[in-house]
């Protein structure tokens, strides 16, 4: 079965038995959205420190994925974390 992105409606490049990419423009879609649970890819996910989790002084919440919809019904004004980098910010 291929996963297909709910955001661009693109389906998972990888080829699943041998999980090499069969595009040069390779979409991974790894992800589901923690609260519709369908399938989002590397590109349109959403990471997030979920405050839904409470977290123990100190510590930071759980990072969960979002699809945009999601994102910006639950947590419009929560920043993103970038996934690469860590840094943490805003985006629309
Ligand atoms: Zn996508
Ligand atoms: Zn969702
Ligand atoms: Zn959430």
């Amino acid at each position: 079965m291929t996963w297909i992105c709910v955001d661009c409606n693109t389906p998972e490049t990888r080829d699943p038995s041998t999980g090499r990419s069969m595009s040069e423009d390779e979409v991974v879609v790894d992800a589901v959205c923690h609260h519709c649970g369908r399938p989002i890819c590397l590109k349109n996910r959403y990471l997030i420190a979920d405050e839904v989790f409470p977290a123990p002084l100190g510590t930071e919440p759980t990072r969960t994925y979002h699809c945009k919809e999601c994102y910006q019904r639950h947590h419009d004004r929560v920043p993103v974390v970038d996934e690469r980098t860590g840094a943490v910010a805003l985006r629309r």
